[in-house]
């Protein structure tokens, strides 16, 4: 039986026009092989360019138009020289994730065979961060009063039962299909209310999965394990603030922010997931066909996992690393090929292993 899936296409501004196409050829060449899967894109030219010829990053009826696809497969939004990024990332990117209630944050990180970390001895690392991506320390709340020396700034974090269980849950799941091992970040020594609230929540839902192994780190410590041994983590599970630090350490220590993805999570169902990768629309280097498109294809590949083709995302994952491994690599991961030699090399790895 052919299975269909219906995915809206942003490929956005800068090199997001560039990996967002390589990434969907490779897609299609892997469902084309696979036999049983039919993916439908439909494109959508929001973004900078949108935006100075409309005043708008997206049309206005646009989450309309998104609401029904299966999954959103999103380049990079951003063209500073041209639209204040407060504009840009309001206007389409934060704005697709609130109203869609994309509230987990996911990005996972693995030393690929032929690519360099920046650490001397770092293991074969290969983890998942879950974020919080809703509340927390990223809160609304707080402001100023007194003027002088007197000033006193307030900050509230939020963090809610709902969406505390909700992220624990979604690792915890996300444990039990990988090595069942979870660490939760947390800082219940220093931060006395919203912390050990996290640490009970994390022990109540932890019940729920007998098999799965818990630790329980303070954030700075776990920052520095990130450095020391990555290898010893599997599924970490964070607030807002800890998940946005750890993840930028995560993607830092597989050598390039060009290979990092990323999804934006709706649990519940109700709106579509958006999978976009981690580096932005690096307009240094647009126009000049050198980016390089593993960030985007391994996001195509948290895509097909998150759509239920586990089989076919591994099969992704694997001819991009065997890319890397036979030293087809971009500029910024030390090698010389073009983002179309990458692709085009990926498509035929597919090819001899499906
Ligand atoms: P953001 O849009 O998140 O603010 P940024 O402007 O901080 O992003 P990026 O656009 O990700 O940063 O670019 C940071 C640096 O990394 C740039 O020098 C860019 O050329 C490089 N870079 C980013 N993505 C890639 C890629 N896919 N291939 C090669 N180099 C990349
Ligand atoms: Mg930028």
């Amino acid at each position: 039986m052919m299975k269909k899936y219906e995915l809206a296409v942003i490929p956005g501004d800068g090199i997001g026009k560039e990996v967002v196409p390589a990434a969907v050829k490779v897609l299609q060449t892997a469902a084309t092989l696979h036999g049983g899967i039919q993916l439908e894109t439909t494109e959508f030219p929001w973004g900078c360019d949108y935006y100075l010829k409309h005043g708008k990053m997206m049309s206005d009826d646009g989450l309309e138009q998104l609401k029904n696809f299966d999954a959103l497969f999103l380049g990079a939004v951003g063209d500073p020289n041209k639209v204040p990024d407060h504009i840009s990332l309001w206007g389409l990117l934060i704005h697709i994730r609130r109203e869609f209630e994309q509230t987990i944050n996911i990005r996972p990180a693995k030393l690929f065979k032929g690519l360099t970390s920046p650490l001397v001895n770092p293991g074969p690392f290969n983890f998942l961060v879950i974020r919080e991506n809703s509340e927390g320390e990223y809160s609304e709340s707080g402001g100023r009063i007194h003027k002088g020396e007197d000033e006193i700034a307030i900050q509230n974090a939020i963090f809610t039962r709902k969406a505390t269980e909700r992220v624990m849950d979604y690792a915890f799941k996300q444990a039990v299909l990988r090595k069942g091992h979870v660490t939760s970040a947390t800082k219940s020594n220093g931060i006395v209310h919203s912390m050990p609230f996290w640490d009970e929540v994390f022990n109540d839902v932890s019940k729920c999965y007998t098999g799965v192994r818990t630790s329980s780190v303070h954030i700075d410590a776990l920052a520095a394990f990130f450095v020391t041994k990555p290898s010893d983590f599997d599924v970490i599970v964070a607030s807002n603030l800890f998940g946005d630090i750890l993840t930028d350490i995560g993607g830092a220590i597989m050598g390039s922010i060009g290979i990092a993805p990323a999804g934006n999570i709706n649990i519940n169902g109700k709106y579509p997931s958006m999978f976009e990768p981690v580096h932005g629309s690096a307009p240094d280097i647009y126009g000049k066909g050198i980016a390089n498109p593993i960030g985007q294809i391994w996001t195509a590949s948290l895509m097909l996992d998150h759509l239920g083709e586990a089989a076919l995302a591994r099969e992704v994952l694997r001819a991009m690393e065997e890319v890397t491994e036979a030293g087809i690599k971009t500029k910024d991961i030390g090698g010389n090929a073009t983002t179309d030699e990458v692709t085009n090399k990926i498509c035929l790895q597919l090819q001899n292993n499906i």
